[in-house]
């Protein structure tokens, strides 16, 4: 199975915000859009970094007055790991795990073609066992 077969369940939707954007305006599409992470693009509509809400606690730690007025450059990663839509969901996984992250955005050719999240991973995973359970059910019934 591949990084494609969620995308066709939950949409190549990505919340995004611009280079120059405020952390506070990632926390507000955070907010707004009940998501764990979001896309930074640049001026030329490339990704130059993801900010997960992980990244705004750390900001908030080290400086709890003024984060959210921090531009969000300072909160980011900048350096994104992502994945293609024939990208094998085992091989994802083991890149969530080795990176420690929960978020990968989908990108070709430069383009931002989705995003999967850990969440969507596991759901898709428990979908997949339930209908290997129910076809050996009903192998064995029939
Ligand atoms: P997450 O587990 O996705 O909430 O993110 C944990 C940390 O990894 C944060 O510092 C994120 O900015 C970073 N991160 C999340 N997704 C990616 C990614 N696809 N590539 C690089 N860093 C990421």
């Amino acid at each position: 199975m591949q990084v494609d077969a969620i995308l066709q369940s939950k949409g190549t939707t990505v919340h995004t915000v611009r280079a120059n954007a405020l952390v506070k305006d990632a926390v507000g599409a955070l907010n707004k859009y009940n998501i764990g992470a979001v896309v930074v693009m640049d001026a030329d509509g490339e990704v130059a970094g993801i900010v997960s809400e992980r990244d705004v606690v750390r900001l908030l730690g080290r400086d709890p007055a003024g984060a959210l007025q921090r531009p969000v450059s300072e909160c980011m990663t900048a350096n994104v790991v992502t994945c293609m839509r024939d990208t094998p969901i085992a091989e994802l996984m083991e890149q969530m795990t080795r990176f420690r992250i929960r978020h990968m955005p989908v990108v070709e050719a430069g383009e931002l073609m989705g995003i999967v999240s850990i969440g969507d991973v596991v759901k898709r995973k428990i979908e997949e066992t339930e209908q290997e359970a129910s076809a050996l059910r009903e192998y064995i019934a029939g």
